[in-house]
């Protein structure tokens, strides 16, 4: 299924996603989307994995189904 709305930018630069997208792709308040931009699109996907110490979604390594950043995985190395 596709999915078309058109939304307007407010002032601030926000847009909102509908109740429709939202519930389609199981997209929460507090979920965190990561949006990537070329010359002529901007796509918007939802950011699944992070750490599970600071939920940092950078530089992230997987052990048994959860995942750790590289800065929480030097503070425990260094304990
Ligand atoms: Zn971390």
């Amino acid at each position: 299924m596709i999915y078309t709305n058109f939304r307007e930018i407010d002032k601030a630069g926000r847009i909102v996603i509908s109740k429709d997208i939202r519930r389609h792709l199981n997209i929460n308040p507090g979920d965190v989307l990561q949006i990537n931009a070329d010359d002529a699109c901007i796509t918007i996907v939802k950011a699944e994995a992070k750490c599970v110490f600071c939920n940092s979604h950078e530089n992230l390594t997987e052990f048994e189904g959860k995942h750790i950043c590289g800065d929480c995985m030097a503070k425990l190395r260094r304990k």
